[in-house]
């Protein structure tokens, strides 16, 4: 009989217990042994939770106080050198966040470790840090105290490691030059250590992370995986190595052959490698099939996944066949049960972490012969698929028609960028080094209490709107008075800059409490889309004129990209991901059109989320590259010569996407760039990329504020590589985080750095 495994459950909580305690501890409002506690009774819930829906298989070290990560790189005491100094003074919970958070106490002030995208996801983890004959002792034993805590609650769970090629492949090294899988050999008997006191504590299984896989990796790294699991042979346990967000491709039948337990893959993302894992791999291995998409919130159309599986078993003993999600549950919401506000025919077609157990349980009873016992949730699950299929409610034939209709003509603006140069800088005449800022401006305490009043109907619209005027006339008198070239509004008016967009969208829905960890405390509550995407009027006109009434500079209307907007939501698995984006690049290109013919003579539209899309492997990404740039394209396709658009990113990996940039083909791009010391810059004068750039001169991540002297090294960095007229002046991105009195003194020396300058050329 085949079991029901899942390889890692949300940790956040129902209703964000961990978040919300984690905060009050940084705040000192709680103390550690009550932190320490929420984390036992979340992990208690979770587990009870997981059997009580059916599930066999559970796992353990799947929770964390910040970021799965960071935990190992405490377990095998990758401890940066620059956090000894606080070994002393910090107990190991402590010296934990600080490596996370940065660390400042009266003049010490120790930055925290990098930050970055966990592959494709939303979700970020811990870069660790490695010098390049780094030791690795064992300094937490984490995973092990977890496990008995299971062990102790009557469960014999599967502890989730991160593996070791991963976890090197994942980090960084201080010296650039080394390649961190060098390191393997250090790195393995920490791991054999922490295996030995699973396996003493009455471990049987260990799940091993192995996401690289699923990546393009050299005949360097294939080795260290032979190596590394051939290593841990020698020890009593059994390993189950877990692959996720894509296929193994060509390395398959390494991978496969790899002398491990069991094998975990992701059917829901690569259901074509079901075949060649079965005929290639030995009988006497464990498969664990990844049926149930764990990154997404729709149910599972029952009858296809039970197919898949019923495939599996005809060919496997089923006594070594695990039914799975394809990955951890971290990236869905916890439970639909909770939405009381939802469409209730949308609600019947979704399916959040808790119910995705429920899934697992019936498919996994319908393959051991139980479909009696099941028949009821089938049939009502065929049902919904069905509903949702044929419903109305999804489909608007405008939409698709338009879809249809667009021509190659629609991707391209009027004329080539020189060309627009010309009439653009005949509408709005720009000093040489023009200075603007990304956006935002800070999102004060102020701010965000009139919002919560407007939303809870203590205040009226009118009020509220009044309210968010008088901050956009302040910000505008402000930004004369630096004496900006190119204002800004300062999007006193959005909460976050997909939701804003979606909310004034049709075909997005909204969850109360779909929460999801991005990283640390920090939740992010994509929208839902579901239907065709319209804009029944204009989202941004209102505010973007009024902010240009109250100067005579140009005022910057501030959309967010199609690209962002879809990868920031939960989207459509039924109909590909280009065609949602193509219906959103419509809305945006309307929108584009009336703000122009509300005389907006310069429109940004951000895409800070088109890096994330990119496919794992690499012979997936230029397609995916192709169809990105062209819903941005066809977002400001539509846009008169004189206007000038924007762009903006806020990644400084542009490496291997610079041809997409380029064909973008924006008339300006900021992107952040001080934290590289414009080191980043060298790609675009590389590629020759043949429009303007703004490199971001100003960290706004840092409460620093930078003095003149830096402004004009980073300034004069730049003017290295470009020349002047290529060149705009602005900070890394939007100041929404930060406050008034950090962003007026920084973008003064900022203004005059540029001052200095332009003297000079
Ligand atoms: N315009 C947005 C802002 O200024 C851009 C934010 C982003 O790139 N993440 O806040
Ligand atoms: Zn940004």
């Amino acid at each position: 009989m085949s079991v029901t495994a899942l390889p890692g459950f949300p940790r956040i909580g129902a209703h964000r217990e961990l978040k919300f305690a984690l905060e009050k501890y940084w705040k000192g409002k709680i103390s550690q042994q009550e932190l320490i506690a929420t984390g036992v009774q979340l992990r208690g819930e979770h587990w009870r939770m997981q059997k009580e829906r059916g599930i066999e298989v559970i796992p353990s070290n799947d929770f964390s106080f910040y970021d799965q990560v960071l935990d190992m790189t405490c377990m095998v005491g990758a401890i940066p050198e620059r956090f000894e100094i606080l070994r002393s003074h910090l107990n190991d919970l402590d010296l934990y966040f600080a490596m996370a958070r940065g660390y400042q106490k009266g003049t010490e002030q120790i930055p925290a470790m990098e930050m970055t995208k966990w592959f494709d996801t939303n979700y970020h983890y811990i870069v660790p840090e490695l010098s390049s004959d780094q030791h690795f002792t064992l300094r937490s034993t984490k995973p092990v105290d977890e496990f008995i805590e299971a062990r102790e609650a009557g469960l014999i769970t599967r502890p989730v490691l991160l593996g070791p090629v991963s976890y090197l492949l994942l980090s960084k090294s201080s010296a650039p030059a080394t390649k961190t899988i060098s390191l393997l050999t250090n790195l393995l008997p920490v791991y054999a250590e922490i295996l030995e006191k699973l396996i003493s504590a009455g471990a049987e299984w260990v799940q091993m992370d192995e996401p690289c896989l699923v990546t393009d990796i050299d005949s360097d790294v294939q080795g260290a995986y032979q190596t590394a699991y051939q290593y841990f042979k020698n020890y009593q346990i059994k390993i189950m190595l877990t692959t996720y967000f894509d296929g193994l491709t060509d390395v398959l039948d390494m991978a496969v052959k790899l002398p491990v337990a069991g094998l975990h893959i992701d059917l829901v993302k690569s259901p074509e490698q079901l075949e060649r894992v079965l005929s290639a791999t030995a009988p006497d291995k464990v498969l664990s099939l990844g049926l149930i998409d764990g990154r997404n919130v729709w149910k599972a159309d029952l009858n296809s996944v039970l197919q898949i599986a019923q495939k599996a078993a005809a060919r496997w003993d089923t006594t070594k066949l695990q039914i799975s999600t394809n990955c951890s549950l971290l990236f869905c919401p916890y439970d639909l049960t909770q939405e009381e506000n939802l469409n209730p025919e949308l609600k019947t077609w979704l399916s959040f972490a808790i119910q995705k157990l429920d899934e697992l349980t019936a498919i996994n009873m319908a393959v051991n012969g139980k479909i009696d016992q099941v028949q009821e949730y089938f049939a009502n699950n065929t049902k919904a698929c069905e509903d949702r299929r044929t419903s109305k409610a999804i489909v608007d034939q405008n939409v698709q028609k338009r879809v249809k209709s667009i021509q190659s003509s629609d991707y391209n603006r009027q004329s080539d960028y020189c060309l627009r140069r010309k009439k653009q800088s005949q509408v709005v005449p720009l000093p040489v080094l023009p200075t603007t800022t990304i956006g935002s401006f800070p999102q004060t305490i102020e701010v965000r209490k009139q919002r919560a009043a407007f939303n809870s109907g203590m205040i009226l619209e009118n009020q509220y709107k009044e309210f968010v005027k008088r901050e956009i006339s302040n910000a505008i008198q402000i930004q004369e008075e630096l004496n900006l070239d190119v204002l800004v509004h300062g999007e006193f008016e959005r909460t976050d800059m997909v939701e804003f967009f979606a909310e004034k969208l049709n075909g997005f829905a909204f969850t109360e409490n779909g929460w999801v960890q991005s990283y640390g405390s920090r939740c992010v509550r994509p929208p839902i889309i579901y239907g065709d995407v319209s804009r029944p009027k204009p989202m941004t006109v209102e505010w973007t004129t009024f902010a240009q009434s109250l100067t005579k500079k140009p005022v910057k209307g501030m959309l967010t990209g199609p690209i962002t907007i879809l990868f920031w939501s939960f989207v459509r698995n039924d109909q590909p991901l280009d065609v949602t984006g193509t219906q959103i690049a419509l809305c945006l290109r309307d929108e584009v059109n009336d703000l122009e013919s509300a005389g907006i003579k310069i429109i940004q539209i951000d895409e800070p989320a088109l890096r994330e899309g990119l496919p794992l492997h690499k012979s997936a990404q230029n397609q995916y590259l192709q169809w990105a740039v062209n819903c941005f394209r066809l977002a400001c396709g539509g846009a008169d010569d004189r206007t000038q658009i924007h762009t903006h990113m806020c990644y400084g990996e542009f490496a291997d996407i610079m041809k997409a940039i380029v064909q973008m083909d924006a008339d300006v791009i900021s992107i952040e760039a001080s934290r590289s010391g414009m080191e980043l810059l060298k790609h675009f004068s590389d590629f020759s990329y043949p429009n303007e750039i703004g490199p971001g001169i100003y960290d706004i991540h840092s409460p620093r504020i930078p003095t003149v002297e830096e402004y004009i090294n980073l300034i004069t960095k730049a003017l290295k590589v470009l020349p002047a007229e290529k060149l705009w002046i602005n900070p890394d991105c939007g100041l929404k985080t930060r406050n008034w009195d950090e962003v007026i003194p920084a973008l003064k020396n900022m203004i005059e750095a540029t001052t200095q300058t332009r003297k000079k050329l």
